[in-house]
């Protein structure tokens, strides 16, 4: 992809990865990350998906919120120029594997994690290193090819819900009960009652005085 869209992502280091604190390399994190800021990550999975998905960025960008996409190897392929709009509107891409499934053999896993960070690097030039374990398994091939490789995976301190209602206010209720600086909050960006929900969410974030970062910019000691 151009010069022009990886410029607009300020936290990629030269070869198109994110620059990731060393604490957070080749491991899964799975607890807040330390704030003196009323910073949080909106992290959305299993996506892009042609209808929500840019229902979610459009709500984003009125509130001027980030967030970091999980984003499958089977929708990313049909769906590059969502992959590029995640990108060039500044938020932070990751892998969550090609198929989502629970039960890949270690050659499959390292086959997957392959061709889905390329099906993201040949649409944008970001060469992700960022990484959500399908279901949250942190003990699947998929999770412990992603470390070994280096990347930096997360699971998420909030759950949204959003794949046990199909109800907006839960989902808003879900997100918003208490949030804490440093939450990392699960939602899908493929899922319409999520889509439904996020200016709500957006909305309340903003009144109680909360800034939605990518998940780098959360790693980031603010200096
Ligand atoms: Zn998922």
């Amino acid at each position: 992809m151009t010069t022009a869209l990886l410029l607009t992502q300020a936290l990629l280091i030269g070869n198109g990865t994110y620059n990731i604190p060393t604490g957070y390399k080749g491991k899964i994190t799975t607890h807040r990350i330390h704030q003196t800021e009323r910073k949080l990550a909106l992290t959305f999975d299993d996506g892009p998906d042609p209808i929500n998905t840019p229902i979610i960025l459009d709500a984003l960008k009125k509130y001027n919120a980030k967030a970091t996409f999980f984003v499958l190897g089977k929708n990313a392929i049909n769906n590059p120029h969502l992959l590029q709009r995640i990108v060039l509107e500044g938020h932070a891409i990751g892998t969550h594997s090609y198929s989502h499934s629970a039960s890949l053999s270690q050659e499959q896993a390292d086959r997957e994690n392959t061709l889905t960070q390329a099906i993201v690097f040949q649409a944008t030039g970001v060469k992700t290193n960022l990484f959500r374990p399908p279901y949250g398994l942190t003990r699947s091939y998929l999770n412990k090819n992603a470390i070994h490789r280096g990347w930096a995976a997360f699971n998420w301190t909030v759950s949204g819900a959003d794949t046990a209602t199909k109800n907006p206010d839960v989902v808003y209720k879900n997100v918003c009960f208490t949030p804490n600086p440093g939450e990392i909050i699960l939602m899908h960006d493929v899922k319409p009652h999520t889509a439904a929900a996020i200016e709500k969410i957006l909305n309340h974030l903003e009144e109680i005085k909360f800034k939605c970062v990518t998940i780098p910019e959360l790693l980031t000691p603010s200096s």
